[in-house]
């Protein structure tokens, strides 16, 4: 069973462009123009690295071995300082963000069907996200079923109902405003009902600060884990990757609330700040499942530290 062949890493160069440009390109050309590294190599590198979302922690540990690495070693040319960097740069972003920390995919014999709950606050793409995994687990011969818990917002149920049917999979759903706890059990009962299984269950987008949100989310779990006990097995937290810092935010904020599994970064096709992908799990101690690399139904991919960086330096 392959998942994900439809995705190809060409894709994911192609979603992680605008990252590369300010990120790899602006290394380059500051090696190009500076040719050594000295105080205001890593000075302006460090620059660089933070304005693409890296984070402090990462950069800090980037600058440190790129000293200690010049230090060690002669480097000839441009071409061997361009090579030390990119190097020490895809280390710590393949050995900080964990690695490949888990199978996203992975579905243990014991847990039918297996459910997942989708959380974040409002437009990062959760509704994408679930019509894109959908899709993927059907492929896999999984018969899936969508529960439409956002009952919030009155176009969700229509918005969801698009994404089941590109994916070729059940939606159950309610009026809008009903309890989405409620929703959330009848889709367990159904999938029971049908032995299906996966199920995802989206959830109306939400404030991490707004605590009487945060409240209902806690609840809709709670529903979750009397209809089917263990479950939710996932809860999948996504986040916008142009949001920035605040990202971080959101995410310890909904880890405290419902405690999540996975992380998904979205949009990273529109933004230069790639950077948090690799940052956030580090400090969330949570891992990125998936990225988003646009709008279409194939633009996901189960996130891959080694081939995420590979797309951003590969020349
Ligand atoms: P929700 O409010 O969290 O459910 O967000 P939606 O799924 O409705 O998505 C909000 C917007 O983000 C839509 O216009 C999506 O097409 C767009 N979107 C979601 N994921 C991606 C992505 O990976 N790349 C791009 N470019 N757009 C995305
Ligand atoms: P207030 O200004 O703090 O009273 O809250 P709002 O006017 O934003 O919303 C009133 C109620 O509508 C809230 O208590 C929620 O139950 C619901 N609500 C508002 N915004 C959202 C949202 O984005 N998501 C969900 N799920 N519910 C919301
Ligand atoms: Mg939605």
């Amino acid at each position: 069973m392959k998942l994900f062949d439809s995705l190809t890493f060409s894709r994911l160069k192609e979603g992680l462009a605008k990252t590369r440009d300010s990120l790899v390109t602006r290394v380059n050309r500051l090696i190009s123009a500076s040719g050594k590294v000295d105080k205001s190599f890593l000075d302006e590198l460090e620059e660089i690295l933070i304005s693409a979302d890296v984070g402090v922690a990462m950069t800090s540990q980037i600058i440190v071995n790129i000293q200690q690495r010049v230090k060690d070693e002669r480097y000839q040319n441009q071409d061997e300082l361009r090579a030390i960097v990119n190097k020490e740069i895809s280390q710590v972003f393949v050995n900080g963000s964990g690695g490949n920390i888990k199978d996203p995919f992975f579905i243990p014999a014991d847990a039918k069907p297996y459910v997942i709950m989708v959380v974040g606050v409002n437009g990062v793409g959760k509704t994408t996200t679930i019509g894109k995994l959908a899709f993927n687990y059907k492929n896999a011969g999984k018969d899936v079923i969508i529960g439409a818990a956002d009952t919030f917002r009155a176009a969700a149920n229509e918005q969801l109902e698009i994404w089941a049917e590109r994916a070729g999979v059940k939606i159950i759903q309610q009026l809008q405003g009903s309890d989405p706890a409620a929703v959330a059990f009848d889709t367990i009962k159904s999938a029971q009902s049908r032995n299906a299984g996966v199920v995802i269950i989206d959830t109306a987008g939400r404030l991490h600060t707004k605590s009487n949100l945060m409240e209902e989310l806690k609840k809709i779990k709670r529903v979750i884990g009397k209809s089917l006990p263990g479950a939710p097995h996932e809860i999948l937290l996504v986040i916008d990757a142009s949001t920035g810092q605040n990202a971080i935010q959101q995410a310890r904020q909904f880890h405290t609330t419902v405690g999540i599994t996975g992380i998904v970064v979205t949009k990273l096709d529109g933004t230069a700040k790639g950077g948090i992908v690799l940052s956030i799990s580090k400090l969330l101690g949570v891992p990125v499942c998936f990225v988003g690399v646009g709008e279409q139904i194939n633009d996901l991919q189960p996130f891959d530290a080694e081939a995420f960086t590979a797309a951003l330096f590969e020349r």
